[in-house]
């Protein structure tokens, strides 16, 4: 069986795990934010709040940037569905700006002409969610002068996209956003099990992340609403969550973190000789931003469908038979049953309804092997009923 996705964990990953389970603290010790500093220096970013999953980092930077009912966030509808549920969960309806054609992420074009109906019409967006899909950055510097232009504020997912690299500089900086999300789950770039950690360079900002993820609770005097009783005491001043992450999840992650530069690597490697063995077959191969260093989290194709005779679904039955995990990222939310019934109308996301009829994440990570490559791309070109390959 070959993944569309998996993890790569070494001995050293094993024991700094096992050295925090014999240590004093599983959760709430030392250990998450020494991975916390680890990040922040790794993306240059002012500071770093470590959670349980990117989606409750995306639920509480909805809150913290003041997300309520009433409110309107913007997405790409070619995303995970947590891209869109922070919004949901906070009480505010969400809407999608159609994808770029060579990019699929957010189309900057589409986006500005939304911004320019939706303030004729009184509903501008109080915060944009672009998606680094399969790693590459979005055009942030244009999304960035559209915030300022129109009031938004900016929390980039950017869960496919750690390691990655947006003109020159490391994703997750937030010089282009309120705040960065980054996902830890095994599938992505570096992972902690289940874990997810929010970027920032606003002191406010990530003060209250912190104090989200742990029930809304303070334990600093000056933010109390009176002196301490004792010293046992602390205050909830607000209503939050157990979003923490424990104390062997960040051990993983920053062994992991090591080695993030040669994970990176290796997927590039990896996506160059998918480009070699399939550049004359019926298929695109992703397009990447000359001003950006993707991630690389997912290998995209697109099929040309003009040039074969059989369907997208033919071909995914055919190498899943094969057990090559082939995958799609994503049906676009507003297909989902849920998005639906909310009057979303598929004829208004034409880029994304092509892209479904399309696309297929091919197998990508770091011990794929040449040969398991090589497998997958015979599996790709072997016929269903037709001849004129071969
Ligand atoms: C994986 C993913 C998420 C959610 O990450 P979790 O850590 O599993 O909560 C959110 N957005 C995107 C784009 C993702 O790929």
């Amino acid at each position: 069986m070959i993944p569309y996705g998996r993890q790569t964990i070494s001995e050293e990953d094993i024991q700094a795990v096992v050295d925090i389970l014999r240590s004093d603290y599983l959760t709430q010790g030392p250990t998450v934010p020494a991975f916390e500093k680890a990040v922040s220096r790794y993306c240059g970013s002012k500071y770093a709040v470590a959670v349980n999953s990117a989606t409750s980092a995306l639920h509480i930077s909805c809150l913290v940037l003041g997300v309520k009912p009433g409110d309107i966030v913007w997405t790409s509808p070619i995303t995970f569905v947590a891209s869109a549920n922070c919004a949901l969960y906070c009480g505010a309806t969400v809407d999608f700006v159609d994808i770029d054609p060579r990019t699929y992420n957010i189309s900057l074009d589409l986006l500005t002409s939304k911004l320019e109906k939706a303030k004729r019409d009184g509903n501008l967006p109080k915060v944009v969610i672009p998606v680094h899909l399969a790693g590459q950055p979005c055009d942030m510097m244009g999304i960035h002068a559209l915030s300022k232009q129109y009031g938004f504020k900016i929390i980039e997912d950017a869960s496919h996209a750690i390691g990655g690299k947006y003109r020159g500089e490391p994703i997750g900086n937030c010089h282009y956003s309120n705040i960065t999300v980054f996902s830890f789950h095994p599938v992505k770039i570096i992972t902690t099990g289940e874990g997810g950690m929010a970027m920032t360079n606003d002191a406010k900002i990530a003060n209250q992340l912190t104090r989200l993820r742990s029930h809304g609770i303070t334990r600093v005097p000056q933010e109390m609403t009176h002196l301490p009783d004792g010293p046992w005491y602390y205050q909830q001043i607000e209503l939050g969550f157990n979003y923490r992450m424990t104390d062997f999840q960040a051990a993983l992650g920053l062994s992991q973190l090591h080695r993030i530069d040669e994970f990176v690597t290796k997927r590039h490697a990896i996506a160059k000789r998918y480009n070699e063995l399939l550049s004359d077959l019926w298929v695109t191969t992703p397009w990447q931003h000359p001003d950006s260093y993707s991630g690389m989290h997912l290998y995209i194709i697109r099929l040309k469908r003009a040039e074969i005779n059989f369907s997208h679904k033919e071909l995914f039955e055919r190498l899943r038979s094969n057990a090559i995990l082939v995958n799609l990222h994503y049906i676009p939310i507003y297909r989902h049953p849920y998005f639906e019934s909310k009057g979303f109308n598929r004829k208004d996301f034409p880029e994304a309804e092509a892209y479904y009829a399309e696309a297929m994440t091919l197998p990508i990570y770091p011990t794929l092997t040449e040969e398991e490559q090589i497998e997958v791309v015979e599996r790709l070109k072997s016929p269903i009923g037709h001849q004129n390959l071969f």
